[in-house]
């Protein structure tokens, strides 16, 4: 019998395949295999051919716009939304506009073509990290930006459109409507039970430790209760954290150690699927609060969303979460 599972944090049902779950190997669909055919301008001397660095780590003397660097930040080519200008908010009768205003920007997270996020050394995915936090940090300055939202593309079938491994962040004038429901439940709990969610679910996942995928000291990857998609996973804060942003150095140099950790996994078992990541965080001006609790949410793409999915917001996950986070945490690394 196929089971109806709620998510406690949105309030979203999910229908679970129980009976014909769906393994690793049962998923027909390409692994991310790096080609280097064509030129690229993200890669080691190609500097130039971006639009110029905002921030870059690792030069040792070198000028902006050349070789040097270890990680390097661009604003991207083909923006979503323009950085120059007012939002200009205006009604038309019953309907609302603005400006496309917000920051488009590409986190390049090595020099080296031939390497994935999940083969770049420890060191190398906490520099990843840092540039996540001080850009975010940067475009929080701006007033017109109520949200920042980091997010990674890996491999075509994910939405990458260049193959040399890079992050994006776009700060936006508007809270997601995504995070807000978030947010908003997570608030209505803490007003209720003077508790996080998150918190809590953490604490009852390690005692149960069904869904737990991998841990260490300050972070847990663990598979959703009702998780949208196959193999769906969240990295998580272990104690309260409201702000991916607001942390210190060991945080993330732990953080890196997991997440690493966690994309050798989803190789290993699915054979280097293409994925998307996303952060949440708190929207801007509520950093620091006690009832939202900041993190990592990772799908590996292994089915399409169709017509059911957008007739009614439901997700059909062919693989139980508990099912998955065993695979996952039993991988051969
Ligand atoms: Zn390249
Ligand atoms: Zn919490
Ligand atoms: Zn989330």
């Amino acid at each position: 019998m196929p089971e109806l599972r709620k998510d406690p944090i949105t309030g979203r049902w999910v229908i679970i395949s129980t009976d014909r779950a769906k393994r690793p190997t049962d998923f027909s669909r390409d692994s991310v295999d790096i080609k280097g055919n064509g030129f690229c301008p993200f890669c080691y001397g190609n500097e130039s051919k971006t639009p110029p660095e905002i921030l870059a780590y690792g030069r040792n003397g070198s000028g902006p716009n050349t070789p040097g660097w270890s990680v390097r930040v661009v604003p991207n080519k083909f923006p979503a939304l323009g950085i120059e200008g007012e939002l200009d908010r205006q009604g038309e009768g019953l309907f609302d506009k603005m400006n496309g205003i917000g920051a488009h920007e590409v986190i390049i997270e090595t020099p080296d073509h031939r390497i994935t996020l999940a083969n770049l050394h420890e060191k190398g995915i906490e520099e990843v990290l840092w540039a996540y936090r001080e850009r975010m940090n940067d475009l929080k300055n701006d007033r017109r930006f109520r949200y920042v939202l980091i997010f990674k593309n890996h491999g075509e079938a994910a939405g990458a459109s260049l193959e040399h491994t890079h992050s994006q962040l776009i700060a936006l004038p508007i809270v997601p409507k995504r995070v807000r429901e978030e947010v908003d439940s997570a608030a209505r709990y803490f007003q209720e039970k003077e508790r996080c969610i998150f918190c809590d679910m953490i604490r009852q996942e390690l005692a149960t430790a069904d869904r737990i995928i991998a841990e260490n000291e300050r972070f847990v990857a663990l598979a959703p209760y009702a998780p949208r998609f196959p193999f769906e996973t969240w990295l998580l804060p272990k104690s309260h954290s409201s702000a991916f942003e607001n942390n210190d150095a060991p945080v993330y140099a732990n953080l890196a150690g997991l997440l690493k950790d966690l994309l050798l996994r989803l190789d290993a078992v699915l054979n280097r699927p293409a994925y998307n990541y996303i952060i949440h965080t708190s929207p801007v001006g509520e950093e620091i609060n006690e009832h939202y609790h900041w993190h990592i949410e990772m799908m590996p793409k292994l089915t399409k969303v169709a017509g059911f999915e957008w007739g009614t917001g439901f997700y059909i996950n062919p693989t139980p979460p508990e099912e998955s986070a065993r695979f996952l945490r039993e991988a051969q690394l």
